[in-house]
C-alpha cells in the first residue's frame, strides 16, 4: 500500500469497526428489550368452587389447553367434593383462601371473625390436599376499613389477591357464554397483567362453557398464562 493511502484505509478500518460494534449490540439488546415490552401477562382466577360440575369442566378445559390457573375456595362448598379439590392440586393449580361461609355479615363482624373464617377455609385446603394456602382473596372484595383489614390478612401471612378485569357472570344477568367471552375481551383491555375474575360455583355453567373461548383470545393475543 502507497503511503498517501494509509490514512483514509486507517479511517476506514476504524470506521467499519464502529458500525460492526454498534450494529451487534442494536442486535444483541432488540430482542430483550421488544420482549420485556410485548411480554402480556393473565391470570385466571377462579372464585366461590369448588361446584362437581362446572369446576370439573373448568378443569378439563385447562388441562386440554395447558393452562395453569388460581382457585379461591369456598371451604362450606367442600364437603363431598373433596377429589375436586384434589384435582385442583394435583393438576398444579394454585388453591387459595376466599371463604369458609361466604356470608359477608358474619365474615366482615369483626376482626376476630375475619380471621376465623380465613383459619378454617386455610385448614379445610390443608386438611384435603396437604396444600398450605399462601394467598387470599376478600369475599365481595372486601368490606369495611380495607387499609385495616389488608394489614390484618397480611399479618397472617397471606398475599391478597384481587381483579382487575371481570369475564361478567356476576355483573350481567344470565349472561350467555358469548357475552363473557366480549365482556373479558372489553375489561381487559390497558390491564397489564391481566387478572380476570371467573366464577366456577353451581350456577356459573356459562363460565365454563366460554373459558375456552377465553382461552383463545389471550392465546391469539400474545398473553403468557399466569398463576399466583
Ligand atoms: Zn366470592
Amino acid at each position: 500500500m502507497q503511503r498517501k493511502f494509509l490514512a483514509p484505509a486507517l479511517i476506514l478500518v476504524a470506521l467499519l469497526t464502529l458500525l460492526a460494534f454498534l450494529g451487534m449490540r442494536a442486535a444483541s439488546s432488540a430482542p430483550a428489550m421488544s420482549l420485556a415490552e410485548e411480554q402480556k401477562e393473565v391470570y385466571l382466577t377462579f372464585d366461590d368452587g369448588p361446584s362437581t360440575v362446572v369446576t370439573s369442566r373448568v378443569l378439563d378445559t385447562l388441562k386440554e389447553e395447558n393452562v395453569p390457573a388460581t382457585f379461591f375456595i369456598v371451604s362450606d362448598r367442600v364437603e363431598g367434593r373433596e377429589e375436586v379439590l384434589k384435582r385442583i392440586a394435583a393438576e398444579g393449580h394454585t388453591l387459595g383462601v376466599h371463604s369458609a361461609s361466604h356470608d359477608y355479615a358474619r365474615i366482615y363482624a369483626s376482626d376476630a371473625s375475619l380471621l376465623k373464617d380465613i383459619s378454617s377455609c386455610a385448614a379445610c385446603i390443608s386438611r384435603v390436599t396437604g396444600i398450605v394456602p399462601k394467598v387470599y382473596r376478600f369475599p365481595g372484595g372486601g368490606m369495611g376499613d380495607m387499609a385495616h383489614r389488608r394489614a390484618l390478612v397480611k399479618k397472617q401471612g397471606y398475599r391478597i389477591v384481587q381483579w382487575n378485569a371481570v369475564c361478567g357472570d356476576e355483573e350481567i344477568w344470565h349472561a350467555s357464554a358469548d357475552t363473557l367471552v366480549k365482556e373479558t375481551v372489553k375489561t381487559s383491555q390497558g390491564k397489564q397483567p391481566v387478572v380476570l375474575l371467573l366464577h366456577d360455583s353451581a350456577s356459573h355453567k356459562a363460565t365454563a362453557e366460554a373459558l375456552p373461548g377465553i382461552i383463545a383470545y389471550f392465546r391469539e393475543n400474545g398473553y403468557l398464562f399466569c398463576k399466583f
